[in-house]
């Protein structure tokens, strides 16, 4: 497809519609904090070691890092974001955000969250999705070793029987209630056990209708394929088959470990060939819309403005339920929030959680958003876009 006549996200002015002048002062306090590398590094560094000590910095990190990229503490402090983001057309995705948990108190705590978003989501409909992250619900180092094909004594057995219930309670909830499950896309080696359950998912609870989503990781050379094929048998089985489409967000951890265990990368050789498989992808899936639902994940305009494209071309509405548009929140509301104008379904990832437990989440952001690999991070450049606009609209 051409890249001509392509919507752009330019507008600022719809970016950021919902923020005051004060409110955009104070996000560009952010970013602009962010922008600065050593601040980063420093910052995260002094940040863990303060909470470790007790410190109270909890609430300078609310009211800055966490008040910009998370939705609140618990499900009830997100409605504020949901109604926010809703008034906007753009709905929400809530995600249990706490991270490094791993015992099996914390698995069945995060399934009952989980089961809790899933009926709030059901009264609500600017939720769109729910979502898990695995390793949220089962050890990380038991989903390596079924993986690597290790045999496991009982007690494992027995463990790992327990996760892949837990995920099922979810899909299960999520289906009585009418609702979609989306299933995140973690470490390449732990990922076929990721897939494989989302696959037995599908296979349940995609008979009438897309309701188990799972997620390819297009920095992987390997994920077109992979999809290709996930497609192909499911849908000879009678599924509906549904995906989230990601780069992925693990690149240099899986890089490093593929080095230092001397197996073959399972990383594209470079950006252009990331790119170009997951607009491929798209492609692909609006060849095959009758039986494919697709939420592309991404920051990247090109490749939100190729998959609108490609709806226009097949003739399909705007808001088609089969496909949806996804960032995270406080990152590329220009992406967001000029795609809901335009009609077009959008939703936000919302994280919420412990401020505490969230800080993992936060750091990644904060680094994603810095100048760390030397290049100035794009919110700002949109933010200080946007002051200058209203400046000389005075
Ligand atoms: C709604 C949503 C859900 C998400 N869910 C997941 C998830 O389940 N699992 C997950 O892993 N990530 C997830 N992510 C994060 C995602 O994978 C990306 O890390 C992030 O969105 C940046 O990619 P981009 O498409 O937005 O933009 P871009 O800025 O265009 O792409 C950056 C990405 O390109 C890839 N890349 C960069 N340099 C190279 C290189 N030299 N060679 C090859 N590839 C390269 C990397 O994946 C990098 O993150 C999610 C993101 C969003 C918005």
């Amino acid at each position: 497809m051409t890249t001509e006549n392509l919507l752009t996200f330019d507008d600022t002015s719809v970016a950021f519609e919902a923020k005051s002048d004060r409110e955009l002062k104070k996000t560009h306090f952010i970013f602009a904090s962010m922008n600065n590398p050593l601040l980063v590094r420093v910052g995260t560094a002094l940040t863990s070691l303060a909470l470790k000590l007790k410190l109270p910095v909890k609430g300078l990190i609310r009211s800055t890092m966490f008040d910009q990229f998370c939705g609140g503490e618990a499900i009830d402090k997100c409605e504020k974001t949901i109604d926010h983001l809703g008034r906007y057309h753009v709905r929400t995705i809530l995600d249990f955000s706490a991270e490094g948990q791993e015992d099996e108190a914390s698995f069945d705590f995060t399934r009952d969250e989980a089961l809790r978003v899933a009926d709030f989501a059901k009264e609500n409909p600017n939720i769109a999705f729910c979502v898990v992250k695995l390793t949220g619900l089962g050890s990380r180092e038991l989903m390596a070793r079924v993986q690597e094909g290790k045999t496991l004594k009982p007690g494992e057995a027995a463990r790992f029987e327990a996760f892949k219930a837990r995920v099922e309670a979810i899909a299960k909830r999520a289906y009585d209630n009418g609702l979609r499950f989306m299933i995140d896309a973690e470490e390449s080696w732990i990922q076929d056990v990721i897939d494989g359950i989302a696959y037995d998912l599908m296979r349940k609870f995609n008979r009438e209708r897309p309701v188990v989503y799972i997620t390819y990781q297009f920095y992987r050379h390997d994920a077109l394929e992979k999809m290709k094929q996930g497609y192909a048998d499911l849908t000879a089985e009678g599924c509906f088959f549904a995906a989230k489409l990601v780069r992925g967000a693990y690149m240099e951890k899986e890089r490093e470990r593929a080095e230092e265990k001397g197996y073959r990368d399972p990383i594209q050789a470079d950006k252009a060939a990331t790119d170009r498989d997951y607009n491929l992808a798209q492609e692909f899936i609006l060849d095959h819309i009758d039986r494919f639902s697709v939420c592309s994940g991404t920051h990247n305009e090109m490749s939100c403005a190729l998959l609108a494209g490609l709806m226009e071309a097949k003739g399909l509405k705007r808001n088609d339920e089969r496909v949806y548009f996804s960032q995270l929140l406080g990152m590329s509301d220009n992406i967001s929030f000029n795609l809901a104008k335009e009609g077009y379904n959008v939703s936000k990832y919302v994280p919420y959680g412990p401020v505490e437990k969230v800080l993992p989440y936060l750091f990644r952001r904060a680094e994603e958003n810095s100048a760390i690999k030397g290049q100035s991070g794009r919110e700002f450049i949109l933010i200080k876009k946007e002051i200058e606009r209203r400046k000389a609209n005075k």
